[in-house]
Protein backbone atom coordinates (compact mmCIF):
# COMPACT_ATOMS: atom_id res chain seq x y z
CA UNK A 1 0.00 0.00 0.00
CA UNK A 2 0.96 3.71 -0.64
CA UNK A 3 2.01 5.13 2.58
CA UNK A 4 0.38 8.45 2.62
CA UNK A 5 -2.68 7.36 1.16
CA UNK A 6 -4.58 7.78 4.39
CA UNK A 7 -3.25 11.10 4.93
CA UNK A 8 -4.87 13.91 2.60
CA UNK A 9 -1.56 16.24 3.63
CA UNK A 10 1.11 13.75 4.95
CA UNK A 11 3.70 15.32 6.41
CA UNK A 12 7.31 14.74 4.72
CA UNK A 13 8.55 14.02 8.17
CA UNK A 14 6.77 11.46 9.89
CA UNK A 15 6.86 8.99 6.80
CA UNK A 16 9.04 6.12 7.60
CA UNK A 17 9.49 4.00 4.69
CA UNK A 18 12.84 1.84 3.37
CA UNK A 19 14.01 2.70 0.00
CA UNK A 20 16.84 2.11 -2.15
CA UNK A 21 17.72 5.24 -4.20
CA UNK A 22 19.73 4.11 -7.17
CA UNK A 23 21.11 7.12 -9.68
CA UNK A 24 21.68 6.15 -12.86
CA UNK A 25 25.48 5.30 -14.32
CA UNK A 26 25.10 8.47 -17.04
CA UNK A 27 23.28 11.22 -15.69
CA UNK A 28 23.59 15.14 -15.21
CA UNK A 29 25.79 17.75 -17.17
CA UNK A 30 27.35 16.80 -19.96
CA UNK A 31 31.01 18.18 -21.17
CA UNK A 32 29.12 20.90 -23.41
CA UNK A 33 27.26 22.47 -21.16
CA UNK A 34 29.91 22.27 -18.50
CA UNK A 35 32.71 24.16 -20.75
CA UNK A 36 30.08 26.88 -21.56
CA UNK A 37 28.58 27.04 -18.16
CA UNK A 38 32.19 27.66 -17.22
CA UNK A 39 33.36 30.26 -19.91
CA UNK A 40 30.55 32.40 -19.26
CA UNK A 41 31.48 32.54 -15.38
CA UNK A 42 34.79 33.41 -16.16
CA UNK A 43 33.40 36.67 -17.95
CA UNK A 44 33.42 39.52 -15.53
CA UNK A 45 30.87 41.74 -15.24
CA UNK A 46 27.53 41.69 -17.16
CA UNK A 47 27.04 39.76 -20.37
CA UNK A 48 23.98 38.79 -21.86
CA UNK A 49 23.41 35.27 -22.91
CA UNK A 50 21.35 34.64 -26.10
CA UNK A 51 18.69 32.17 -25.85
CA UNK A 52 18.90 29.42 -22.53
CA UNK A 53 22.12 28.11 -21.58
CA UNK A 54 21.07 25.56 -20.05
CA UNK A 55 17.39 24.82 -18.62
CA UNK A 56 17.32 23.94 -15.00
CA UNK A 57 15.88 26.82 -13.72
CA UNK A 58 18.03 26.85 -10.37
CA UNK A 59 21.32 27.25 -12.39
CA UNK A 60 19.63 30.17 -14.54
CA UNK A 61 18.84 31.94 -11.73
CA UNK A 62 22.35 31.42 -10.39
CA UNK A 63 24.00 32.76 -13.20
CA UNK A 64 21.59 35.75 -13.50
CA UNK A 65 22.93 36.63 -10.34
CA UNK A 66 26.36 36.74 -11.62
CA UNK A 67 25.13 38.79 -14.09
CA UNK A 68 24.25 36.46 -16.97
CA UNK A 69 20.65 36.92 -18.16
CA UNK A 70 18.91 35.13 -20.88
CA UNK A 71 18.04 37.56 -23.83
CA UNK A 72 16.05 36.67 -26.19
CA UNK A 73 15.86 39.50 -28.79
CA UNK A 74 18.61 40.88 -30.85
CA UNK A 75 17.29 44.08 -29.65
CA UNK A 76 18.25 43.38 -26.13
CA UNK A 77 21.88 42.28 -26.52
CA UNK A 78 23.12 46.14 -26.04
CA UNK A 79 26.38 46.58 -27.57
CA UNK A 80 28.90 44.60 -25.75
CA UNK A 81 29.90 40.91 -25.21
CA UNK A 82 27.16 38.26 -25.59
CA UNK A 83 27.43 34.43 -24.88
CA UNK A 84 25.91 32.48 -27.96
CA UNK A 85 24.75 28.25 -26.22
CA UNK A 86 26.08 24.96 -26.35
CA UNK A 87 23.47 24.16 -28.87
CA UNK A 88 24.26 26.97 -31.66
CA UNK A 89 22.34 29.65 -33.07
CA UNK A 90 20.64 30.30 -35.90
CA UNK A 91 23.86 31.51 -38.87
CA UNK A 92 21.49 34.68 -39.68
CA UNK A 93 21.01 35.81 -36.07
CA UNK A 94 24.88 35.08 -35.07
CA UNK A 95 25.77 37.27 -38.31
CA UNK A 96 23.89 40.03 -36.85
CA UNK A 97 25.28 39.89 -33.42
CA UNK A 98 28.82 40.04 -35.09
CA UNK A 99 27.49 42.95 -37.89
CA UNK A 100 26.87 44.66 -34.44
CA UNK A 101 30.55 45.44 -34.16
CA UNK A 102 29.69 42.80 -30.39
CA UNK A 103 32.17 40.57 -28.94
CA UNK A 104 30.61 36.89 -29.44
CA UNK A 105 31.70 34.22 -26.85
CA UNK A 106 30.70 31.34 -28.55
CA UNK A 107 30.17 28.33 -26.53
CA UNK A 108 28.78 25.73 -29.16
CA UNK A 109 29.41 22.53 -28.50
CA UNK A 110 31.80 20.50 -31.26
CA UNK A 111 29.53 17.78 -31.27
CA UNK A 112 26.93 20.30 -32.63
CA UNK A 113 29.39 21.74 -35.18
CA UNK A 114 30.41 18.45 -36.10
CA UNK A 115 26.67 18.00 -37.03
CA UNK A 116 26.75 21.03 -39.54
CA UNK A 117 29.85 19.27 -41.03
CA UNK A 118 28.14 16.75 -41.67
CA UNK A 119 25.36 17.89 -43.54
CA UNK A 120 28.04 20.05 -45.72
CA UNK A 121 29.73 16.77 -46.98
CA UNK A 122 26.53 15.85 -47.81
CA UNK A 123 25.59 18.50 -49.66
CA UNK A 124 28.90 18.26 -51.23
CA UNK A 125 27.64 15.06 -52.30
CA UNK A 126 24.33 16.41 -54.24
CA UNK A 127 21.96 15.52 -51.65
CA UNK A 128 19.28 17.65 -49.89
CA UNK A 129 19.70 17.46 -46.09
CA UNK A 130 16.73 15.59 -44.28
CA UNK A 131 17.02 17.24 -40.60
CA UNK A 132 15.60 14.74 -38.21
CA UNK A 133 14.73 17.08 -34.94
CA UNK A 134 12.49 19.68 -33.25
CA UNK A 135 12.04 22.67 -35.47
CA UNK A 136 11.59 25.28 -32.68
CA UNK A 137 14.54 24.03 -30.85
CA UNK A 138 17.55 26.36 -31.11
CA UNK A 139 19.70 23.53 -32.42
CA UNK A 140 17.88 22.56 -35.17
CA UNK A 141 17.46 26.37 -36.37
CA UNK A 142 20.91 26.60 -36.27
CA UNK A 143 21.66 23.40 -38.15
CA UNK A 144 18.90 24.13 -41.00
CA UNK A 145 20.28 27.79 -41.06
CA UNK A 146 23.65 26.22 -41.98
CA UNK A 147 21.91 23.94 -44.74
CA UNK A 148 20.40 24.69 -48.42
CA UNK A 149 16.81 24.20 -48.47
CA UNK A 150 16.85 21.72 -45.93
CA UNK A 151 13.30 19.68 -44.77
CA UNK A 152 13.01 19.34 -40.99
CA UNK A 153 10.89 16.04 -39.57
CA UNK A 154 10.15 15.35 -36.20
CA UNK A 155 6.94 13.61 -36.52
CA UNK A 156 6.09 10.70 -38.57
CA UNK A 157 3.48 12.13 -40.94
CA UNK A 158 6.53 15.33 -41.67
CA UNK A 159 8.09 12.16 -43.66
CA UNK A 160 5.32 12.65 -46.46
CA UNK A 161 7.10 15.54 -47.04
CA UNK A 162 10.74 14.11 -48.39
CA UNK A 163 11.23 13.90 -51.89
CA UNK A 164 11.44 10.33 -53.48
CA UNK A 165 13.10 11.02 -56.44
CA UNK A 166 16.23 12.72 -55.55
CA UNK A 167 19.72 12.21 -53.09
CA UNK A 168 18.62 12.86 -50.16
CA UNK A 169 21.27 12.84 -46.50
CA UNK A 170 20.02 12.57 -43.44
CA UNK A 171 21.39 13.94 -39.35
CA UNK A 172 19.37 14.56 -36.45
CA UNK A 173 19.41 16.98 -33.66
CA UNK A 174 22.02 15.92 -30.71
CA UNK A 175 19.57 14.79 -28.29
CA UNK A 176 17.05 12.98 -30.54
CA UNK A 177 15.61 9.76 -28.88
CA UNK A 178 17.88 6.58 -30.42
CA UNK A 179 14.89 5.19 -31.16
CA UNK A 180 13.06 7.44 -33.05
CA UNK A 181 16.65 7.86 -35.06
CA UNK A 182 16.37 4.01 -36.08
CA UNK A 183 12.30 4.12 -36.99
CA UNK A 184 12.73 7.56 -39.35
CA UNK A 185 15.62 6.34 -40.99
CA UNK A 186 14.42 3.19 -41.84
CA UNK A 187 10.95 4.39 -42.95
CA UNK A 188 12.92 7.01 -45.29
CA UNK A 189 15.40 4.20 -46.52
CA UNK A 190 12.76 2.53 -47.46
CA UNK A 191 11.06 4.94 -49.45
CA UNK A 192 13.63 7.53 -50.51
CA UNK A 193 17.04 7.90 -52.22
CA UNK A 194 19.34 7.83 -49.06
CA UNK A 195 22.27 8.06 -50.24
CA UNK A 196 23.81 8.92 -46.86
CA UNK A 197 22.62 8.82 -43.01
CA UNK A 198 24.89 10.15 -40.12
CA UNK A 199 23.42 9.50 -36.65
CA UNK A 200 24.42 12.82 -35.09
CA UNK A 201 23.10 11.44 -31.58
CA UNK A 202 26.11 12.67 -29.32
CA UNK A 203 27.77 10.33 -27.30
CA UNK A 204 26.48 11.89 -23.46
CA UNK A 205 22.90 11.61 -25.19
CA UNK A 206 22.96 8.07 -26.01
CA UNK A 207 24.71 7.45 -22.55
CA UNK A 208 22.21 8.87 -20.51
CA UNK A 209 19.30 7.68 -22.48
CA UNK A 210 20.78 4.04 -22.00
CA UNK A 211 21.39 4.23 -18.68
CA UNK A 212 18.06 5.49 -18.24
CA UNK A 213 16.77 2.52 -20.32
CA UNK A 214 18.38 0.14 -18.10
CA UNK A 215 17.69 1.41 -14.86
CA UNK A 216 14.27 2.15 -15.68
CA UNK A 217 13.80 -2.03 -15.63
CA UNK A 218 15.19 -2.55 -12.50
CA UNK A 219 13.40 -0.18 -10.57
CA UNK A 220 10.22 0.70 -9.14
CA UNK A 221 9.52 4.53 -9.87
CA UNK A 222 11.50 6.70 -11.84
CA UNK A 223 12.82 10.62 -10.58
CA UNK A 224 13.69 12.45 -13.97
CA UNK A 225 15.85 15.58 -12.89
CA UNK A 226 15.59 18.59 -15.48
CA UNK A 227 14.14 21.68 -16.81
CA UNK A 228 10.64 21.03 -18.41
CA UNK A 229 11.79 22.72 -21.48
CA UNK A 230 15.39 20.36 -21.44
CA UNK A 231 15.28 18.49 -24.85
CA UNK A 232 17.03 15.85 -23.58
CA UNK A 233 15.08 15.36 -20.02
CA UNK A 234 12.27 15.01 -21.93
CA UNK A 235 13.23 12.48 -23.67
CA UNK A 236 14.70 10.65 -21.10
CA UNK A 237 11.35 10.64 -19.18
CA UNK A 238 9.71 9.17 -22.36
CA UNK A 239 12.49 6.15 -21.78
CA UNK A 240 11.65 5.79 -18.41
CA UNK A 241 7.69 6.10 -19.38
CA UNK A 242 8.22 3.23 -21.36
CA UNK A 243 9.09 1.24 -19.29
CA UNK A 244 7.36 1.94 -16.18
CA UNK A 245 4.20 3.89 -17.18
CA UNK A 246 4.11 7.60 -16.35
CA UNK A 247 2.30 7.18 -12.95
CA UNK A 248 5.47 5.95 -11.99
CA UNK A 249 7.73 7.96 -14.28
CA UNK A 250 8.00 11.38 -12.35
CA UNK A 251 9.98 14.14 -14.47
CA UNK A 252 10.83 17.12 -11.76
CA UNK A 253 12.83 20.29 -11.74
CA UNK A 254 13.06 20.78 -8.19
CA UNK A 255 13.53 18.65 -5.05
CA UNK A 256 10.01 20.23 -3.74
CA UNK A 257 8.16 18.92 -6.15
CA UNK A 258 8.79 15.49 -4.80
CA UNK A 259 5.51 14.07 -3.61
CA UNK A 260 5.83 10.91 -0.86
CA UNK A 261 2.78 9.95 -2.20
CA UNK A 262 4.71 8.28 -4.89
CA UNK A 263 6.44 6.51 -2.47
CA UNK A 264 5.65 2.94 -0.22
CA UNK A 265 8.07 0.38 1.50
CA UNK A 266 10.48 -1.26 0.49
CA UNK A 267 11.02 0.61 -3.21
CA UNK A 268 13.86 1.08 -5.53
CA UNK A 269 13.71 4.55 -6.81
CA UNK A 270 15.39 5.55 -9.86
CA UNK A 271 17.06 8.78 -10.62
CA UNK A 272 18.13 10.26 -13.79
CA UNK A 273 18.72 14.00 -15.14
CA UNK A 274 19.27 15.48 -18.20
CA UNK A 275 22.75 16.79 -19.64
CA UNK A 276 21.85 20.22 -18.85
CA UNK A 277 21.11 19.52 -14.99
CA UNK A 278 23.30 20.38 -12.38
CA UNK A 279 24.79 17.47 -9.75
CA UNK A 280 23.96 19.96 -7.20
CA UNK A 281 20.38 19.68 -8.06
CA UNK A 282 20.36 16.00 -8.67
CA UNK A 283 22.18 15.58 -5.26
CA UNK A 284 19.34 17.99 -3.43
CA UNK A 285 16.58 15.66 -4.96
CA UNK A 286 18.36 12.54 -3.45
CA UNK A 287 18.71 13.92 -0.02
CA UNK A 288 15.44 14.78 -0.31
CA UNK A 289 13.98 10.94 -0.91
CA UNK A 290 16.84 9.86 1.62
CA UNK A 291 14.80 12.00 3.97
CA UNK A 292 12.10 8.97 3.42
CA UNK A 293 14.55 6.89 5.35
CA UNK A 294 16.15 4.91 3.04
CA UNK A 295 18.35 2.43 3.00
CA UNK A 296 21.32 2.91 0.74
CA UNK A 297 22.15 5.21 -2.27
CA UNK A 298 24.12 3.39 -5.35
CA UNK A 299 26.22 5.36 -7.43
FE1 LIG B 1 27.19 18.85 -26.62
FE2 LIG B 1 25.65 16.70 -26.46
FE3 LIG B 1 25.96 18.23 -24.36
FE4 LIG B 1 24.56 19.10 -26.40
S1 LIG B 1 24.01 17.38 -25.08
S2 LIG B 1 26.06 20.27 -25.28
S3 LIG B 1 25.66 18.21 -28.12
S4 LIG B 1 27.58 17.05 -25.39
Amino acid sequence: SVIGNDHPSPCYNALKMSLEILLARSAGFCFGVKKAIEKAETLDGEVPIFGYLIHTPQEVERLRAKGKRNVHELSDVGSGRVVVTAHGLDIHKLDSLKDGQREVIDTTCPLVTRIYREGWKMQDKGARVVIIGDPDHVEVKGIASRMKDPIIVYHEEDLERVPTDRPIGIICQSTLLMEKWKKFTDLLTSRCRVIDAVDTICKPTKDRQSAAEELAQSVDVMLVVGGYNSSNTSKLREVCARYLGEARTHHIERPEEIVPDWFSDDMRVGVTAGASTPDYVIQAVIERVRALDPVSVVE
